[in-house]
């Protein structure tokens, strides 16, 4: 009989014994703070059950990975709307890169690099009169957490430093893709980045999207099933920086990785599972991270959840 707990144990080990490779990212001084030797993981299957392992239940930042989350509750208000204002392809450069956005007359390339998320942003401040508030409380009601929060610390060097951020915000804004006011965008934005969860709780948070658009244990419908496809196709192609081609041929999933060293994937009609662990490939996506989906996807290929 499958195992989960013992094939994720044994995963865990196995990528523990290896070398530790990469970087902690330090573009922002609090990420640079994180003890590198984190390594966690969690899975929730479709059935509600958790199994986790290693620092499981130490919170992060999740970075990038929150551009999923905003991408679900715009696109639960506004459906195909959402595609007037941007695309859904890979980019193939960096997440933060201005290139394409001149040849496109400010239309981002997809919703999971940081111009789509910033228009994303923008369009939340169309939605809601306060979107940090609905945002935050989106993210507490679809997981049923009502600790999560975001890391204020984070929110302010993100500012601070965010000197390329606000370059794209204003380029998009020249072309007349951003229809609010910067301040209060950025600002959304910058919060976004922010959030904060454990292993456990962010594998909790994306069950929708493996259960077709309903959260696996608090059976609300979070999105509609065809919304929960079109995320995990902008995941599965988008997700990973310009890693997705690898991620997919190594792992196979749709997911999301940010550059707090989390990393999120989905097996649709299976589970969800997470990890963390902060240091960073040259792409930007977790080392241990990376290699433990892999193993785990290999050795459960022909598993039923
Ligand atoms: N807060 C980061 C930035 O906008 C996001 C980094 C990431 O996780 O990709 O630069």
């Amino acid at each position: 009989m499958f195992d989960c707990q013992d094939v994720l144990n044994r995963t865990y080990q196995r990528v523990l014994a290896m070398e530790n490779k990469g970087a902690v990212a330090s573009y922002i001084p609090e990420l640079a703070k994180v003890d590198p030797a984190n390594f966690g993981v969690c899975i929730t299957t479709k059935t509600g059950e958790q199994f986790h392992c290693g620092n499981s239940i130490t919170p992060f930042s999740i970075q990038s990975i929150a551009k999923v989350l905003s991408l679900s509750l715009a696109i639960s208000h506004q459906g195909e709307k959402m595609w007037e204002r941007m695309d859904f392809e890979p980019s193939g450069s960096s997440f933060n890169s201005l290139v394409q956005l001149e040849t496109e007359n400010g239309i981002p390339r997809n919703p999971l690099i940081n111009a789509g998320a910033i228009v994303v942003c923008d369009i939340l401040c169309d939605l809601f009169e306060n979107p940090k508030e609905e945002l935050l409380n989106y993210v507490r009601k679809i997981s049923g957490i009502k600790s999560i929060s975001y890391n204020l610390e984070v929110a302010k060097s993100e500012r601070l430093t965010g000197y390329r951020n606000y370059a794209l915000l204003n380029f998009i804004k020249s072309f007349g893709n951003i229809k609010n006011d910067c301040d209060t965008v950025i600002d959304v934005y910058f919060h976004l980045c922010s959030l904060e969860m454990n292993c456990v709780e962010l594998s909790k948070t994306f069950g929708f999207l493996a259960n077709r658009g309903k959260q696996i244990i608090t059976n609300t419908q979070v999105v509609k099933p065809s919304q929960a496809k079109r995320i995990n196709a902008i995941m599965q192609t988008c997700g990973f920086y310009d890693e997705a081609g690898e991620f997919a041929f190594r792992v196979g999933l749709p997911g999301k990785s940010g550059v707090g060293g989390g990393m999120v994937a989905v097996l649709p009609d299976a589970y969800t599972i997470a990890t963390w662990s902060p240091k960073l490939n040259k792409h930007g996506n977790s080392y241990r991270g990376m290699k433990f989906l892999e193993y785990f996807t290999d050795e459960t290929q022909d598993t039923v959840f």
